[in-house]
């Protein structure tokens, strides 16, 4: 069993990732390689630093009130979370005896008979659909879109709340088939109970710098607010009943 965990860092009051305020750990390592990825300095795991369970749960009780109050709890982001599941089995299980709500944020590129016991101790998936289209997909993180298609299917098994993360990049992920696409998959799970579409930004790019590596996505312009709106529109026609932010 895993006794420390690899972190890239922590963010104690979160208000985007997932329901409340938020105690957010970004877990070091990933298996992807996306050209719009904000933080490329979590994809090496053995980079960052590392932290302890005892460490880590005596730290995240300092927010209890916050979470008490706001309906808010302990989210795990990256990076790709899931690489680490064994640690957060022992994390998620300790959090759940002082019921602290817990989220995972995910690509959700993992062999699904590893996370099977994580995902009993989870409450709420934030599922990043990188492309409804397998070749795209492929484009767009560097990996196959095979076991993320499992893993969302074994969410929809076992009536996983899921809340859905695309993000819409210009002329490569947002024209009406895409959408129309990504609708579809979407269809397919009654579990998913929000759609959040980002719009493409730059934000990642003086990481990608320092770290002296390139994405062709870079110099792509983000897409214009009634773009995004459009998008939106798009989305609540296709999945109506679906709270699409
Ligand atoms: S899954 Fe997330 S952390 Fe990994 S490369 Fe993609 S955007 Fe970056």
């Amino acid at each position: 069993m895993q006794s420390e965990a690899y972190i890239h860092s922590i963010e104690t009051m979160g208000m985007v990732d997932g329901p409340g305020i938020r105690y957010v750990i970004f877990m070091q390592g990933c298996p992807l390689r996306c050209a719009f990825c904000h933080n490329p300095d979590t994809w090496h795991m053995t980079k960052g630093q590392t932290k302890t369970l005892n460490w880590l749960l005596a730290d995240i009780k300092n927010y209890l009130p916050y979470f008490r109050s706001s309906g808010g709890g302990v989210t795990v982001s990256g990076g790709e979370p899931l690489l680490q599941a064994e640690f957060l089995e022992l994390l998620f299980a300790e959090l759940k005896k002082i019921n602290i709500h817990r989220v995972i944020d995910t690509s959700g590129f993992a062999a699904v008979e590893k996370v099977k016991k994580l995902m009993s101790l989870t409450d709420l998936v934030m599922l990043s659909i990188k492309h409804p289209n397998p070749e795209k997909h492929r484009e767009i993180s560097g990996q196959s879109s095979e076991r993320p298609l499992a893993f969302a299917r074994y969410l929809t098994k076992i009536n996983m709340p899921v809340w859905v993360r695309y993000v819409l990049i210009p002329e490569v992920s947002d024209s009406p088939q895409d959408l129309a696409g990504l609708a579809a998959m979407i269809n397919n799970m009654p579990n998913v109970q929000r759609l959040e579409l980002l719009p493409y930004n730059t934000l990642g790019k003086s990481k990608w710098e320092q770290l002296g590596i390139s994405s062709p996505l870079l110099d792509k312009p983000s897409p214009l607010p009634q773009e995004v709106e459009a998008a939106r529109k798009t989305m609540a026609g296709l999945l109506p009943g679906l709270k699409t932010i």
